[in-house]
């Protein structure tokens, strides 16, 4: 496999050459799988705070919730904004669990940075220059979505770009990408996997969640998100995905992800890793 030789940083040097990224007790790129959980958005106090006590309790390790909010159409719900992160605070002050959200633009990064402890940059803005520059200049670590019709090529380029500008700690998350598939919201390419670990030495993370955009499909594509290598899974969890304001059709109930965690451990112990 051939990546160009313009990348520098993103791409291995050695055979074993392996970031590995702490986030609280956690660590990307270690034996221990990393299970991102919670809402796509954060709607209100309430709903993250259960959220976070539903991943609490089945053993996830960070809560996720977007405050700020891509969303493809202006009539949709945008996130609450700075009172969203304050509501994802008192989430991580109630569980004790870190937290992630995305930061939209280059002037977003400061606020996002000050209040999360890790910066998601969304598939919609992996080549959103500026603001890797920026989030390259944070003292967190970024977890970099691929573009939806990014090359592995291109996603490596974009995180040649926060760690240009000093961010040793950045995390690759796999989402899917577009193909001609209709019945999927997106085609998850879990051959990213083994391609990342071959000539990279940043951690991957997989979102079956957007991925599939199907909700029954997200347990399965964990698993095989496991079994492939991944460092770590990214779920959309909802105390209600009936009533969420984003990506209900594809959020787990929390009984489901309860489900998904003995799933996944099973596979972990088998290709000698772990979830706890
Ligand atoms: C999200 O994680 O809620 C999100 C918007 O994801 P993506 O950027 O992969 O579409
Ligand atoms: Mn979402």
């Amino acid at each position: 496999m051939k990546v160009s030789e313009k990348i520098r940083l993103a791409v291995k040097k050695e055979k074993d050459e392996k970031t590995q990224i702490k986030v609280g007790e956690n660590t990307f790129g270690s034996q221990k799988i990393v299970i991102i959980a919670g809402p796509c958005s954060v709607e209100s106090r309430e709903q993250v705070l259960k959220a976070a006590q539903g991943v609490k309790k089945a053993g996830a390790h960070i809560l996720r919730g977007g405050a700020f909010k891509p969303r493809t159409l202006p009539y949709s719900f945008q996130g609450h904004g700075l009172e969203g992160l304050k509501m994802l605070d008192e989430a991580r002050k109630e569980t004790g669990l870190p937290i992630i959200t995305e930061a939209l633009s280059p002037e977003d990064v400061e606020l996002v940075e000050s209040y999360t402890d890790i910066i998601q940059i969304g598939a919609r803005n992996m080549q959103n220059y500026p603001l890797l520059k920026k989030a390259g200049r944070a003292k967190k670590p970024v977890l970099l979505k691929r573009g939806f019709a990014a090359t592995i090529e291109e996603w490596l380029g974009c995180a040649e770009y926060i760690l240009n500008e000093g961010n040793q700690e950045v995390i690759l998350c796999e989402r899917g990408i577009r193909t001609f598939e209709t019945i999927t919201r997106n085609t998850l390419d879990l051959s990213t996997i083994p391609v990342i670990k071959q000539i990279s030495h940043l951690p991957i993370v997989v979102d079956p969640s957007h991925g599939t955009g199907v909700r029954s499909l997200v347990n399965s594509m964990s698993r095989a998100a496991v079994a492939a290598g991944a460092d770590g899974l990214m779920i959309e969890v909802h105390p209600n995905p009936e009533e969420a304001l984003s990506d209900g059709a594809q959020s787990l109930y929390p009984y489901e992800f309860e489900s998904l965690m003995r799933d996944i451990e099973k596979v972990a112990i088998s290709v000698g890793k772990s979830v706890r």
